[in-house]
């Protein structure tokens, strides 16, 4: 791991697959038998078979756990024990039971709470370990190498996404799991028609991408009209004026990240949609672990995404409905860009025919992440 916000040296990742491998004890990695690890307690120490079957009943998680007791976070969460004298808890089961009787106080509140539900990555892990286990999914034929990937928001230090992905993966696995709001707008511009159907997105009209990892750029190319956006940076460096070093291209969707040497700690850059430049880092490589998630189908995994949290953009009118509507440069709004709900928007800007009662302005379908991210996560 980088510390203190230095980054490593550059690490070949294919090669540290085979320094790690020949020193790690391959039942710590490998879930391939579930017995191994009890083959290599047995082989290992003095224990017997008897023995070890004990320690294993006496020292399991669920030996911790009462009989009666709630063991999932919904349940631990709904069940307020009634022998309890702590003001807070009597506090909160009332608030419960207002919420539950009272609709509009229960969405006042939401709206104000920073955690709304308990699908969050902060309760759950999103490793689905069992699925493995019961013989969903597919397992791993040798040793892997997982590495955690920071993806920051379109010029800001702020996270957008943290992702494992696997090293046996193409980019192209990463740039598909990216979710940016460049990528969910609605292409065109409708205040002549606001009723049109709207359903084009950007990401489905522009898949043009790149990212520039160590001087080299990796473009995204697998449909024929995606533009190879590297060229003209490329012969731009290439000036000796500039005293750049030289930079090359390679395609996106030929490129595993074993191929890649990276630094831990270091910016890189993904780049979309024309101008949508994110930095992205490498914040681990490690080789999987037995309990981690084995089921390859899974990878690559959004493992935080910080705007699960975030609220949604509510309309500059009502206040009371998430924004639908962008517009540019209406005479009735002090600000520019405004967001509009779907009825603000055709109250204030069309008559009951659907004509424009304003002049010129222009409106774009705004996309609420919030949705989007629920689907994905
Ligand atoms: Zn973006
Ligand atoms: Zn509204």
């Amino acid at each position: 791991m980088a510390e203190g916000g230095k980054r490593s040296e550059l690490i070949d990742i294919r090669q540290f697959l085979t320094d790690w491998v020949s020193v790690v004890d391959p039942c710590t990695i490998t879930r391939t038998d579930h017995g191994s690890f009890r083959d290599y307690a047995l082989k290992t120490t003095n224990i017997s078979a008897d023995m070890l079957e004990e320690l294993d009943s006496v020292c399991s998680l669920q030996s911790l756990c009462g009989e009666d007791e709630p063991t999932s976070v919904e349940d631990i969460l709904s069940n307020i024990p009634a022998e309890t004298n702590l003001e807070s808890v009597a506090a909160q089961e009332k608030d419960l039971e207002r919420r539950k009787l009272n609709s509009s106080y229960e969405s006042r509140v939401l709206t104000r709470l920073k955690y709304r539900d308990n699908s969050g990555p902060w309760l759950h892990n999103h490793y689905d370990v069992n699925h493995f286990e019961s013989g969903g999914g597919s397992g791993f034929t040798g040793p892997e190498v997982i590495i955690t990937i920071h993806v920051y928001r379109r010029n800001k230090r702020k996270l957008l996404h943290a992702i494992d992905v696997l090293a046996s993966q193409k980019l192209t696995a990463l740039k598909d799991v990216i979710t940016c709001i460049a990528d969910e707008m609605i292409v065109g511009e409708y205040s002549d028609i606001p009723e049109a159907d709207h359903t084009i997105k950007a990401k489905e009209m522009f898949k043009s991408s790149y990212f520039f990892i160590e001087n080299v750029f990796y473009n995204d190319m697998r449909d024929p009209l995606c533009k190879d956006y590297s060229k003209v940076i490329i012969n731009w460096a290439k000036d000796p004026n500039r005293q750049l070093p030289s930079y090359s291209a390679k395609k996106m969707e030929e490129t595993t990240f074993y191929d890649l040497s990276v630094r831990i700690g270091e910016p890189y850059v993904y780049v979309h949609q024309g101008d949508c430049e994110h930095v992205i880092s490498f914040s681990d490589i490690r080789i999987l672990h037995r309990n981690e998630c084995h089921d390859v189908l899974q990878y690559p995994i959004i493992i935080e995404d910080p705007r699960n949290i975030t609220h949604s953009i509510m309309c500059r009118v009502c206040s009371a409905h998430c924004a639908s509507w962008l517009t540019y440069d209406s005479p009735l709004t002090p600000e520019n860009p405004c967001f509009f709900c779907e009825t603000c928007f055709r109250m204030l800007h069309y008559d009951s025919e659907g004509q424009r009662t304003v002049g010129k302005f222009r409106a774009y379908k705004y996309p609420q992440m919030r949705p989007i991210i629920k689907r994905i996560m």
